[in-house]
């Protein structure tokens, strides 16, 4: 056990932990609403640190960030516990584990796996980075010393001081949307108050000029998908810019959510068209394999920059980070 980072002491041995826009009170004997971290008689600590429960090399594009070092590979880690409650979790297996499994893997032993199996970076990623904040920060600082990249795949449920500890070290984040920012949605079906804390996040990742990824999981379900879609994409435009590539993922029933089957395929498309229109020039499809939405095209001559079968690329057509055909500048980090 680690003592935490970012936490307050209160009156009669309480702890306040300020890592996730929850800030769970957490009394003596008490673990916060992730489950991995506890007060022990007035301190708070992480039970997570160096506990990697997944670990694997993958495919970039799976993150998905389809604009930072396409084709490369990053080492994956994970441990148990989240601050969300999604119904309909693909890794609930992990993510809502009550149990601190999980092998010893400190950051020494992840950097250097992550070297041998020919990774550029390491992302923290499968369950919430954030609540396994302290072993993310301690790997990413050696990770970075040791020329690789540093990439979450989040919730985007962090507090401005999570942010700002982590930026110096974080290249690039995939921040995770659900039923397309809806507050409803989040609170019934994900067991979260408020949203406005993750579009806090994501000005602050914006404002330390880390790479952003956007995805948008279209769960059926009885809101107005097309309206938050609509609004979620008009507040990429204005607050994160309109080279944000932001990937649409199809949804399959998983865990205790059928929300009446997999999206349809339509609906997918005509969002797609929705977000072209909001004026996004890198719009995706995910979880679609082999579909044309799934490659990058030049926002200036249209043609197909960087060819993507599922996870794979399948080639690029770059000169640096511009169109090979047109010379247009790209938002690709390459
Ligand atoms: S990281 Fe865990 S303990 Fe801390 S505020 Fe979030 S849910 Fe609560």
């Amino acid at each position: 056990m680690l003592e935490a980072m970012l936490y307050q002491r209160l009156d009669g041995k309480a702890v306040k932990c300020g890592l996730c826009a929850r800030r769970c009170m957490i009394q003596p004997g008490k673990r916060g609403v992730c489950r991995v971290r506890e007060n022990c008689n007035g301190t708070l600590y992480t039970l997570v640190y160096g506990k990697a429960v997944s670990y694997a090399a993958d495919p970039i594009e799976k993150k998905p960030l389809f604009h930072f070092h396409p084709g490369s590979r990053a080492f994956s880690i994970a441990t148990v516990g989240c601050n969300f409650r999604c119904n309909f979790c693909d890794n609930w297996v992990i993510s809502q584990e009550e149990e601190i499994l999980g092998e010893d893997f400190p950051p020494e032993l992840v950097v250097s796996e992550a070297i041998t199996q020919k990774c550029k970076s390491v992302s923290y990623t499968y369950t919430e980075p954030t609540v396994f904040f302290e072993y993310a920060y301690d790997t990413a600082r050696l990770a970075r010393s040791s020329g690789l990249f540093n990439t979450f795949v989040t919730n985007g449920y962090m507090t401005p001081d999570a942010v700002e500890l982590i930026a110096p070290y974080l290249d690039a984040a995939t921040v995770d949307f659900k039923g397309s920012g809806d507050p409803d949605f989040y609170r019934e079906l994900c067991g979260v108050p408020r949203v406005e804390p993750i579009f806090e996040s994501l000005a602050a990742m914006r404002s330390k000029g880390i790479h952003i990824e956007i995805t948008d999981l279209i769960v059926p379900w009885r809101g107005d998908v097309r309206a938050h879609f609509k609004r979620l994409a008009r507040w990429i435009v204005d607050n994160l810019g309109d080279e944000t590539p932001f990937h649409i993922l199809r949804f399959f029933p998983s865990y205790r959510y059928e929300g009446g089957g997999p999206s349809v395929g339509s609906l997918l498309e005509e969002l797609w068209t929705e977000a072209r229109a909001e004026g996004l020039k890198y719009v995706y499809l995910g979880n679609m394999p082999g579909h044309a939405r799934e490659n990058t095209c030049c926002p200036s001559c249209g043609e197909v920059v960087i060819k993507r079968v599922g996870f794979e690329v399948v080639f690029t057509k770059l000169k640096g980070d511009a169109c090979s055909y047109c010379g247009k500048r790209l938002n690709v980090k390459v």
